[in-house]
């Protein structure tokens, strides 16, 4: 059977920066969504018919903008796209700009699952971290979207946020597990230049690794699986859209700073909103060609974040190479079925790990 792709869509709107944020958002621009979404669709009609089991509306928030057009959005794509009637369809949400009629909305325009931007349950951590939403804003979020029909809903949590400590992380921990979540992500929070935190003080590395065996021993003990570095689920619950990108699946990117990956090669949009928008609806492209996928390297790179692993036979290896041997005896991974699985000590060492076995290859 001939694979399907998975479609991610980019809604760049928020409704105020978050003091982190690098990502490709706006402030202040809500008067260009309604054409932002004909752009959207425009872009569309490029992949006409093509399949797909996976829709994933990422942002800036979705969530921030009218229902409507998300109705609309989605609407249209059913139309362009040959869309699998099982689907997994997920929405990115803050948990202030949801409510029951966004819900009910969300829910009959197809989609199935939710993830929630939590970040932290301390509302003093959020406001320092220029977040405009509450904890409270959090559990109204998750109830209303359990009333409204959703089961499966996922949570982002961040550690290693400026001020921090590992008590607060347990306090996230045990709270978060409250809540009738089926997956959750965890991110170790990077401050890059440019951004207003940038400079600020986060943990040290063992404080860091500290936070992360808390999130690690308190998710597993409740029955989530780790399944990729920074991701968890209850069984069955793995985000199937995600793991298109580490199994390097096809995938379409539309929107602006969207990424595709097809036949191998990788292209990206325009990250400018009105460029993206004046070209689409101009007739014009504002994708560009990036560079032809290294499979090899990218293999190695991607599959050794997942728990199911790099299949040593497309990349030569064999479970008696001696640097394999190493590995596993140094406690850093475990070879089961062909596959090499980095154990959570090798998973805290993950770039390491890779670029020794690119060396070891020649690559
Ligand atoms: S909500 Fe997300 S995309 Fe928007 S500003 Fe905050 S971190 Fe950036």
């Amino acid at each position: 059977m001939k694979e399907k792709n998975g479609l991610y869509i980019h809604i760049p709107y928020c409704e105020h920066k978050c003091f982190y944020c690098d990502f490709s958002s706006y402030t202040g621009r809500e008067d260009t969504v309604h054409a932002y979404i004909d752009a959207c669709l425009k872009e569309s009609e490029k992949y006409e018919g093509v399949p797909i089991d996976t829709i994933y509306i990422g942002g800036g928030t979705p969530s921030f903008i009218d229902e409507k057009e998300i109705l609309r959005l989605l609407k249209g794509i059913g139309d362009i796209f040959d869309v699998d009637p099982f689907s997994e369809v997920s929405i990115e949400c803050n948990p202030n700009s949801v409510d029951p009629d966004k819900l009910n909305c969300y829910r009959d325009a197809g989609i199935n699952r939710l993830s929630i931007g939590l970040q932290t349950t301390d509302d003093e951590m959020l406001k320092r971290i220029g977040r405009i939403h509450s904890f409270s804003d959090f559990e109204r979020a998750v109830d209303a979207s359990v009333r409204a029909g959703f089961s499966n809903i996922s949570a982002d949590l961040m550690y290693a946020l400026p001020w921090q400590t590992v008590l607060d992380v347990r306090k996230d921990v045990e709270r978060i597990l409250n809540f009738p979540l089926k997956h959750i992500s965890a991110y170790e929070l990077r401050l890059e230049r440019g951004t207003p935190l940038y400079g600020q003080p986060q943990p040290d590395d063992d404080t860091d690794r500290e936070m992360f065996d808390v999130i690690l021993e308190g998710l597993r003990t409740a029955g989530f699986e780790r399944y990729e570095i920074s991701n968890f689920a209850l069984p069955g619950y793995w985000s199937k859209h995600n793991y298109k990108y580490w199994e390097l699946c096809g995938y379409v990117g539309i929107g602006a700073a969207a990424h595709s990956f097809m036949e191998g090669k990788r292209y990206a949009n325009t990250a400018n909103l009105d460029e993206y928008i004046k070209k689409n609806l101009g007739g014009g492209s504002a994708m560009v060609y990036c560079e032809d996928s290294d499979r090899t390297e990218e293999e190695i790179m991607l599959s050794l974040r997942t728990t199911k692993g790099l299949n040593m036979s497309h990349v030569g290896l064999e479970s008696t190479n001696g640097f394999i041997i190493k590995m596993v005896d140094n406690g850093l991974a475990v070879t089961r079925d062909g596959y090499l699985i980095l154990t959570d000590r090798g998973m805290d060492i993950h770039n390491s790990i890779v670029v020794a076995l690119l060396e070891e290859l020649g690559i």
